[in-house]
C-alpha cells in the first residue's frame, strides 16, 4: 500500500515537472490531447504505441519524459537529414541533446559518447544500424536510460510504406532492457501495419493511442486544369513568400514548371531523381532555411524534410492514388497553421498515369495499382465534401461536412449548357471534325489567327458566334463534353475532335443539356481562417519578425523555424508584446529563447 501511494505520488510529481518543463523549455501553455496521456504513461514506465497525424505532436510526447525521468532518452530515427535539424532545435530551447550517426567524424562521435556516459545528455538521437552495434549498446548498458522512442516506427513493418530492413531488429532491444518503457511512433499504419508493428517490436502491453487521419488545417481544393502554368502562377503569387511544395508527373514537367517559376520570378528550384545526391541535398537544404521559397519536385521529394511551415502544396498533375495525394499534401501545415492543398484536376492525366502503371512490370500489382487510380479519380470528380471523401477512404466515416474545402466553401451549382454546347458542336461539324480543342476556340470566338485566315474559317457562319464567352469556359465545356462521351479526340489524328452519337438529341431533337458550373478559377482571396492561429495579425509586422528570425538563423547556421516558428511569430505580430513577462505568454517562446532573442524581437515589435 505505501509503496503504491509513494509511486502515485511520484508520478504527480512527475506529471507536475512534465508541465513545467513544457512551458518554461518549449514555451507551451497546455499538452494537446493526447499527448498528456501519453506523457503520463511513459512516466510511469508504460509502453506506448503511437499513431498521430503529421503536427500532431509526436516529439513532445518522448522529449519531455525523456527530460524529465533520469537518465538519457535514446531516440531511433531512420532519416540522419532529419536529426540535425532536431537536435538543433531543442539545443534553441535549453535541451542537452545530441545525435549519433554516421555523418559524424571520429572525435565527434567519441565526444557524444563521452557525454552520455557522463550523464550529460537528455536526449540522443540514434540510427537504427550505430544502435544495433554490439559495442553501442555496451554503452547502453553502463548508463541510465530515461525510455527508448522509436520515431517512423512504420519502417519496421513489410507492410509500411518504407520498410527499412535495419528496423527489424530493433525488436531485439525491448528484452535487453526490461524495465525501460518503449515508444513507438507513426503517422502512416493501416491496421495490419498496427498489428505487425506492435509484435515486432515485442512491445510489452502498450497503451495504444490512435488519433484520426484528419488535418483540420489543410484546405483541399480540386480545381479543372485550364492553362496549367497560369493557375499554378496565380496561386503562388497570392501566397507571397510562403514557401510551398508543387508535384509534377515526369522529370520534364517538374524542369518546365520550375523554369517558367524562376522566370516570373520567384526562387523555385527543380528537384528530381535525375540531379545528383549534391544537388538534392543543396536544394533541401536552401527550402529548409527559406532561400528557396518553392520546390518543383516528382514524389521523390519530402521524405527526408520536416519543414513544419510548408503553406501549400500543389499537385499539377493526378497523384497516383490517395495514399500518395494525403501523404504529399500532408507535407503542409506541420505547424497547424492555415495551409493549402491545390490539385489541378484534368482527365487527360488519367491515361497518362495508366501508361504509367501498366509500364509496370507485374500485372497483378498493375491491376491493384489501377484500382487505386480510380479512388483518387473519384476524390478529384467528387462533387462532395473533400475531407469527408478523404477521411472515408482510409475507414474514417464522419457525417458532417468540413467547411474547410472548395466544394463546401463553395458548393457546386450546375448551369444550362444547351446553347453553348449546340453553336461548339456544330462548329466541330462545320470545321468537318478535323481540327483540335484550340482551333475550335479560336473560331467560336473569332480570334483570327494565321491558321484561321489561312482556312478562311474566318468566313464561316459561326465564327466569332462565342466571342462572349472567354477562353477558359470554352475550354472547360469541350472537357465537359469529352468526359461525358459528347465528343472524343482523335489521337491518331492530332487530337481532333470528333462528334459521337450521343450528340444527335442534342443538334435534332431539342435536348436540354445540364451541367455542374465548371471549377477553374483558383480561389485565392483568404477566406475565413480555420484551424488554429491568430486570425488576426499585423501582417508588416510578421513580415519584419520574419527577416530578424532569417537573420539570426543565418548568424546561427540553423533552418529559420528552429528559432521561432510561423505560429509563434504571427502571435507575436497578434499580441505585440512590449515587455519580456508579456512575450514570455507567447506560445512557443520558452526561458531559453526569451533569455536568448528577447531583446531583439521586442525592439522589432517596439519600432514605431
Ligand atoms: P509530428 O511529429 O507529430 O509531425 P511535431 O512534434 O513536429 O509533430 O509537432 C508539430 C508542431 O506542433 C511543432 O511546431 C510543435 O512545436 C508544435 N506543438 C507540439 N505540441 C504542442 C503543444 N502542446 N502546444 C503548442 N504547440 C505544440
Ligand atoms: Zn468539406
Amino acid at each position: 500500500m505505501a509503496s503504491s501511494d509513494r509511486l502515485v505520488r511520484s508520478l504527480e510529481v512527475d506529471l507536475a515537472a512534465a508541465r513545467t518543463v513544457l512551458r518554461d523549455v518549449f514555451g507551451y501553455s497546455s499538452f494537446r490531447a493526447p499527448q498528456d496521456q501519453i506523457v503520463e504513461s511513459v512516466l510511469a514506465g508504460r509502453d506506448c504505441f503511437v499513431l498521430m497525424p503529421t503536427g500532431a505532436g509526436k516529439s513532445l510526447c518522448f522529449q519531455i519524459p525523456a527530460i524529465v525521468r533520469p537518465g538519457t532518452g535514446i531516440v531511433v530515427s531512420p532519416l540522419i537529414s532529419l536529426m540535425k535539424d532536431q537536435v538543433d532545435a531543442l539545443k534553441q530551447n535549453g535541451v542537452r541533446a545530441a545525435f549519433f550517426n554516421s555523418s559524424l567524424s571520429h572525435p565527434e562521435a567519441n565526444r557524444v559518447l563521452g557525454d552520455l556516459q557522463s550523464g550529460q545528455l537528455d536526449l540522443l538521437y540514434v540510427s537504427p544500424e550505430r544502435l544495433m552495434i554490439q559495442e553501442f549498446q555496451r554503452h547502453l548498458a553502463g548508463i541510465s536510460v530515461a525510455c527508448v522512442a522509436i520515431d517512423e516506427a512504420h519502417c519496421v513493418s513489410q507492410w509500411g510504406h518504407d520498410f527499412r530492413p535495419e528496423y527489424v531488429q530493433l525488436g531485439n532491444l525491448r528484452a535487453k532492457f526490461p524495465s525501460i518503457p518503449f515508444i513507438a511512433l507513426t503517422a502512416t499504419a493501416d491496421a495490419q501495419t498496427r498489428k505487425d508493428i506492435l509484435m515486432r517490436l515485442q512491445l510489452q502491453d502498450p497503451r495504444i493511442f490512435v488519433s484520426g487521419f484528419d488535418r483540420p488545417n489543410i484546405r483541399y481544393t480540386v480545381v479543372q486544369k485550364s492553362r496549367p502554368i497560369h493557375q499554378l502562377e496565380s496561386f503562388v503569387r497570392s501566397k507571397s513568400n510562403e514557401p510551398g511544395i508543387v508535384y509534377c508527373l515526369s522529370r520534364r514537367r517538374v524542369e518546365e514548371v520550375a523554369e517558367h517559376l524562376v522566370e516570373s520570378g520567384f526562387r523555385a528550384a527543380a528537384y528530381h531523381a535525375g540531379l545528383g545526391a549534391g544537388d538534392r541535398a543543396r536544394i533541401q537544404e536552401s527550402f529548409q532555411k527559406d532561400d528557396i521559397q518553392i520546390v518543383v519536385a516528382t514524389v521523390a521529394f519530402g521524405m527526408g524534410i520536416d519543414k513544419p511551415n510548408v503553406r501549400y502544396v500543389v499537385h499539377y498533375d493526378l497523384p497516383w492514388n490517395v495514399e500518395s495525394y494525403y501523404q504529399e499534401t500532408g507535407r503542409a501545415g506541420r505547424d497547424g497553421l492555415p495551409s493549402e492543398a491545390l490539385m489541378l484536376y484534368s482527365p487527360g492525366d488519367i491515361r497518362i498515369v495508366r501508361k504509367l502503371i501498366e509500364a509496370g512490370e507485374n500485372a497483378e500489382q498493375n491491376q491493384i495499382e489501377l484500382k487505386k487510380l480510380s479512388s483518387i479519380i473519384a476524390f478529384a470528380e467528387a462533387d462532395t465534401c473533400r475531407r469527408r471523401k478523404l477521411l472515408a477512404y482510409f475507414g474514417e466515416g464522419s457525417t458532417e461536412d468540413c467547411g474547410n474545402c472548395d466544394v463546401c466553401l463553395d458548393s457546386p451549382t450546375s448551369y444550362d449548357a444547351t446553347e453553348d454546347a449546340r453553336t461548339v458542336l456544330l462548329t466541330i461539324y462545320h470545321l468537318k471534325q478535323r481540327f483540335g480543342i484550340k482551333h475550335v476556340v479560336d473560331v467560336v470566338r473569332g480570334t483570327p489567327t494565321d491558321r484561321v485566315g489561312q482556312f478562311g474559317h474566318d468566313r464561316m457562319e459561326l465564327f466569332g458566334a462565342g466571342k462572349n464567352t472567354s477562353v477558359e469556359q470554352w475550354m472547360a465545356l469541350l472537357r465537359q463534353l469529352l468526359q461525358r462521351g459528347y465528343l472524343l479526340q482523335d489521337e491518331a489524328n492530332f487530337n481532333a475532335l470528333k462528334l459521337t452519337p450521343l450528340t444527335r438529341p442534342l443538334l435534332r431533337d431539342g435536348a436540354t443539356l445540364i451541367l455542374p458550373t465548371p471549377r477553374v478559377r483558383v480561389r485565392t482571396e483568404r477566406k475565413k481562417k480555420k484551424g488554429g492561429g491568430p486570425a488576426d495579425y499585423d501582417d508588416s509586422l510578421f513580415e519584419r519578425l520574419r527577416s530578424l528570425r532569417r537573420k539570426i538563423a543565418e548568424e546561427e547556421g540553423v533552418p529559420p523555424y528552429v528559432v521561432f516558428g510561423d505560429q509563434t511569430l504571427k502571435g507575436m505580430a497578434a499580441s505585440k508584446p512590449r515587455t519580456r513577462e508579456a512575450l514570455l505568454e507567447v506560445s512557443g517562446v520558452g526561458s531559453r529563447k526569451l533569455e536568448r532573442y528577447g531583446e531583439r524581437f521586442l525592439s522589432v515589435i517596439k519600432e514605431p
